[in-house]
Order: C-alpha cells, then structure tokens, then sequence
C-alpha cells in the first residue's frame, strides 16, 4: 500500500465510524452474536494514514549512546534493540523525571519497553521502589513480566505476575517477598488486596497499560479501587494505541500535571498493515473461502478473530479437520489451555491461532503474517487493536476482514 495523506473528508468519516461503532455497541468484549455495522470501507486503509509515521523516524541517539544504566543498556542490546522508537525516545526524558504521562503511539511500536526502561533504570540509581503496571488480559501481564525480566537479566531486580485463573494461594505466598515490579489483571489484584496480601502503599509508580481499556465499563471501579488504595503514588503512566475521549475527566482525577505524548495518527492502524475486505456473496460459504485463503503459501502464520467463543471453538476444529494446524484461545480454557495454545502459536507448532477479543490488545507475537476478521469486529478501537498484532516492529503485515 502506498501511503497517502489522510484527506479531510477521510477523518469526518472515520470519526463518524468511531462514534456509530460506539454508540451502538459499547466496546470490545460483548458477548453475544449482535451483529458489527461498523462501517469498514469507509475506513479500511485510511485509518491511520496520517501524515507521521514512525518508519519515517530517526532517533537522535541511539541505545547506546543513551546516559543509562551500561547493564541495562547490554541487556537491551541482547534484546536485539539498537536504536529508542519514538514513542520510547520522547517518553524517556519525562518519564525518568517522574512526571505523570500519557503515551499514545501505534500497536506493535513499544510502548512496553517506553515504561519498563526508565522504571529500571530509575531503580538502579538510588533508592529502590515498587511499581505496579496493570493490563486488560493474562497473556498481556505475563508478556510485560517476561520482556521486564530480559531487560533486567543479572540486575537483581524482582518481578511477579498475578493474573486469573492461577492458585490464589501461591500468589500470596509469592507476595511474602519484595518485588520491583509486579503485573496484574485487576480482578487478581483486587483479590490479593482483600486478603490483604498486597498491600498497595507498598507502590509508588502506577502504570496502566492499553489503559483505555482499563478504564472503560469493565474494569474502572477496580481500577479506582486499586488506585484509592495507593496512597503514596508519585508517578502515574498510561499507555495505548487508542483512545476515548469520553475518559478525559477520568483521566485528569488520576493524573498530576500530565505530559501528553502522541506520536503518530492517533486514529490509528499502523500504516504497514495492508488492510482488504473480502465480501461474502449470500449464500457464499465463508469458511471455504477462509480455508482458501489460509491455503495461500503466505499465509505462514495467521490469528484468526470471531466474535464468539463457540464461534472459535467451530471454526479451530473445521480448520484442524480440513488440515489446517490450529489452536485457539478465549475466555472460557483454563489458563493452562491459553498459555499452552499461545505458545504453540508462538513457536510455529501451529499455522493458525483463532481467537476472541481476548487476544486483540497488547499480544506480542513475532512475524504474525496475517490477521484475519472471521467477523467483522463490534468496535473501531476492536478492529485496530487486532489488525495490530501484525505489522509489528517495523515489520510489515496484512489484514483481511470478511463483510457480507
Ligand atoms: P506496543 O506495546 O507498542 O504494541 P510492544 O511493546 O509489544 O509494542 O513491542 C512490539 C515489538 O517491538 C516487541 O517484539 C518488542 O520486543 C519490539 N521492540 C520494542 N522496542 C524496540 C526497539 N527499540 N527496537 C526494536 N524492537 C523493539
Ligand atoms: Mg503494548
């Protein structure tokens, strides 16, 4: 795809989409099969066309040549990082200072590592503090603790994750030791609190990470909970791809005197993902023309989205059937089942992961060549986060999605 400049007309259209999609279907994560008239071809291939892009970029400095910790500055080299992304060159410098911070910048360019970097590097220049970062699903804390645990390998810095679907009891008995860092989901936080492991004024840096997410409907009043409960917090970070502008008062009840950091589009796909529709004429059969296109050579290695679970439990198993190697992954498998299935995707054992919205924010997973829209997503913010797990690290990537 050529890039283009987002014309005027382009924006109102998309901005109309946004606000339909929401209205209309509040976001992400609803169950049921009410049917998405999110009005994709108006949007496809425009969304995030804006006249930055973070290819274009070249940082003043690399890794390197950064005034960092030299351990922390190796272990990113072993990492394969040479040179700061944008969003992590431009959070850098405020972030070390301590200032509260909103750092939005497209999916698949680090934002990760824009919060994990000054946190250690802070942590290894005086007095040692504890951090809590907070994200929307299991596979995303245990990603954060895993990329945490590279650039802190040899430091002596402590980690935990604590996410659902583990034993409760182990998590508290972990919570006897100190940690640096720790990262939840909220409902498991919210329990560890109530039984009084954690103890929340043990932390004085607060990272919310896809933070959109969290603190929309489902999640705000733990989210509030959890931050009344902080009491000596001195820095705040929020993190996304997205955002919604309905949270903005929210947002400044929990930020103090915030800097705003915003790069690139922040009506957002990344602009390397080549995004297509594909029409299902009446009477079509999709699944075939899904195994089609998965049939493809290129198609090396494909997360496919339903909106439903049992959706994804049908068409893993058509494509198993009809020899196409799949896993799958969504709220109703044991957490077991989900880092199992993740992993083979991860590891190429399987061509195919199918999935639910659980998989649509943050999920890291190396050359994901294609995401495929089984259906077409409920919201905008859906539609970006998913095509986002392709086109990843400056790597490029395709999106197709099936419309009737
Ligand atoms: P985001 O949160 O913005 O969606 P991630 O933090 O998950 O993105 O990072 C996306 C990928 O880019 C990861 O595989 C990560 O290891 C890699 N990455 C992060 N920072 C850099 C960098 N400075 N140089 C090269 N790769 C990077
Ligand atoms: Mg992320």
């Amino acid at each position: 795809m050529s890039y283009t400049k987002a014309r005027k007309s382009d924006k109102r259209k998309f901005h109309r989409a946004k606000a339909q999609s929401k209205n209309n279907f509040g976001r992400g994560f609803r169950k049921g099969r009410a049917k998405s008239n999110l009005d994709l071809e108006q949007i496809v291939n425009r969304v995030g066309r804006g006249p930055r892009e973070t290819d274009s970029f070249s940082p003043a400095r690399s890794f390197q040549e950064l005034n960092l910790d030299a351990k922390l500055k190796e272990n990113i080299t072993k990492m394969g990082f040479v040179n700061p992304t944008e969003i992590q060159e431009k959070t850098l410098k405020p972030e070390i200072r301590g200032r509260d911070l909103v750092g939005v910048a497209n999916t698949g360019t680090g934002k990760t590592a824009a919060f994990l970097i000054p946190i250690i590097d802070q942590l290894t220049n005086g007095k040692p503090f504890s951090s809590l970062v907070i994200v929307p699903t299991r596979e995303l804390a245990l990603q954060v603790e895993k990329e945490f645990k590279c650039l802190t390998n040899g430091m002596g810095l402590y980690s935990a994750s604590f996410i659902g679907g583990t034993s409760v009891g182990r998590d508290v008995h972990r919570l006897r030791r100190r940690h640096h860092l720790i990262i939840g989901t909220p409902g498991r936080l919210m329990d560890l609190t109530k039984r009084k492991a954690l103890n929340l004024q043990d932390f004085s840096v607060l990272i919310l990470d896809e933070f959109d997410r969290m603190l929309d409907m489902g999640f705000v009043n733990d989210i509030k909970k959890i931050v009344g409960g902080m009491k000596y917090r001195r820095q705040t970070m929020l993190f996304s791809a997205t955002t919604d502008k309905t949270q903005k008062s929210l947002i400044d009840t929990l930020l103090t005197n915030p800097i705003n950091i915003s790069v690139g589009p922040t009506t957002n796909a990344a602009a390397r993902i080549n995004q297509d529709l594909i029409k299902v004429p009446k009477g079509g059969d999709k699944f075939n023309m899904l195994l089609d296109l998965v049939s493809g050579s290129e198609y090396e290695r494909v997360l496919i989205f339903a909106e439903t679970k049992r959706l994804v439990d049908k068409v893993s198993q058509r494509l198993n059937k009809s020899g196409v190697s799949a896993a799958l992954i969504h709220g109703n498998k044991s957490q077991n089942y989900r880092i199992q299935a993740l992993d083979k995707f991860r590891k190429g054992k399987v061509q195919v992961l199918v999935a639910t919205d659980v998989a649509a924010r943050g999920i890291d997973v190396d050359n994901v060549t294609h995401v495929i829209n089984y259906e077409k997503p409920q919201t905008l913010d859906s539609y970006i986060h998913r095509i986002g797990r392709t086109g990843r690290a400056g790597k490029a990537g395709k999106a197709v999605t099936f419309v009737n």
